[in-house]
C-alpha cells in the first residue's frame, strides 16, 4: 500500500543526495527534573528514573535512521533522537543512554532478556511482534520498495519475480518480498544486504523505503531506489511485554513531542534533511 509519506520522502531524499550524512543527535529536549516522582511506585518508569540510565537498542548500519560509524561515539539517526526524546522525559540526559546495537532478528530477544529496556530500531509493529513484546506507537510509517543498481531496468517489483532479493533475516521485508514472487535471500544485516546489490550478486535490496533511501542517497551513482511501497510499515517503540505500563508513558511522551515539535525536530534533522516539510504525524494504537 502506498503511503504518501513514503512517497514524499522518497522523492526528497533522492534529489537531495545528502541523507544522514551531516546529521547529529541534537533533538533539544528538556529533561525533566524530578521525573521519578511523577511515575507511580513499582513501574518501570520509576526504577529508570531512578537508576538515571537506560539501555536503547538501535540500528548502527542504517544511514538517517539509526547509524554509528566506527569512530563515532554515539549513533545518530531518526531513532536515536526519537530514543533521546523519550528518556528525556524519565529525566534521563542523552549522556546517560547506553546505546545498543540491535539486528532484525535479536530485536524481540533483546527486550525479553533485557539487554535493551526499548528498541527504537526501524521496527514495525505486527500482530505476531505483539505476541512476544510491547509495541507503542507508530511514531512514523514507511512501506518496502527495492534498491536497484543505478543502471537496473527493474521498477518495481513486478520486474523481479522469480529472480533472487536479499533482505535481512527476522524483518518484515523478506517475508513480504517472496509472497510478492521473488527468491528471498536473507542476510544478518541491511550493509551485508547492499554489498550484494553493489557487486550483482542479487537483482534487488528490499526494505523499507527510508531505509533503502538512507543508502541512496549515500550512493547515488550507483544505487537507485524504484517503485511503488507494497507494503506499510509503523515504526513502533519496543518494550518489555512484563512492564505493560510503558505503553502509556510512550504513548503521552510521543503525542506531547508531535505538539511541542521535537519529533518534527528529530525529523528535520535526520530523515528530512531535505524535506521543506515533515509528515504529519501517524496517529498512536490506544494501549491495551
Ligand atoms: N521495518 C521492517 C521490520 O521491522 C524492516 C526493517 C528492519 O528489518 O529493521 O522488520
Amino acid at each position: 500500500m502506498a503511503t504518501m509519506t513514503g512517497l514524499v520522502l522518497a522523492a526528497s531524499l533522492a534529489a537531495c543526495g545528502d541523507a544522514g550524512s551531516d546529521e547529529e543527535n541534537s533533538v533539544d529536549v528538556d529533561v525533566s527534573e524530578d521525573a521519578a516522582e511523577s511515575f507511580d511506585e513499582g513501574t518501570r518508569m520509576r526504577e529508570l528514573a531512578e537508576q538515571g540510565t537506560i539501555k536503547i537498542g538501535v540500528k548502527f548500519d542504517q544511514p538517517g535512521i539509526g547509524y554509528k560509524g566506527a569512530t563515532d561515539e554515539v549513533p545518530t539517526g531518526f531513532d536515536p533522537q526519537v530514543g533521546t526524546i523519550l528518556a528525556a522525559s524519565l529525566g534521563i540526559a542523552a549522556d546517560d543512554i547506553e546505546w545498543v546495537e540491535t539486528i532484525s532478528a535479536n530485536r524481540e530477544s533483546f527486550l525479553e532478556s533485557g539487554e535493551v529496556d526499548l528498541v527504537i530500531a526501524s521496527y514495525s509493529i505486527t500482530d505476531a511482534r505483539r505476541e512476544v513484546v510491547g509495541q507503542a506507537g507508530p511514531y512514523y510509517v514507511t512501506g518496502q520498495q527495492l534498491l536497484v543498481p543505478a543502471d537496473s531496468d527493474i521498477a518495481g517489483v513486478e520486474d523481479v519475480q522469480g529472480q533472487e532479493v536479499c533482505s535481512v533475516t527476522g524483518s518484515t521485508s523478506l517475508d513480504n518480498v517472496a509472497a510478492e514472487g521473488a527468491q528471498p535471500r536473507g542476510f544478518d544485516t541491511y550493509s551485508e544486504c547492499v554489498d550484494q546489490v553493489r557487486d550483482g550478486t542479487v537483482a534487488a535490496m528490499t526494505t523499507d523505503g527510508a531505509i533503502l533511501l538512507g543508502y541512496a542517497a549515500e550512493d547515488p551513482d550507483n544505487l537507485k531506489v524504484v517503485g511503488d511501497p507494497f507494503s506499510e510499515e509503523r515504526y513502533g517503540v519496543g518494550y518489555s511485554i512484563d512492564a505493560p505500563e510503558m505503553c502509556g508513558w510512550i504513548n503521552e511522551t510521543l503525542e506531547e513531542s508531535f505538539d511541542d515539535g521535537t519529533w518534527e525536530e528529530a525529523f528535520n534533522n535526520t530523515l528530512g534533511v531535505s524535506l521543506d516539510e515533515a509528515p504529519e504525524p501517524p496517529a498512536l494504537d490506544p494501549c491495551a
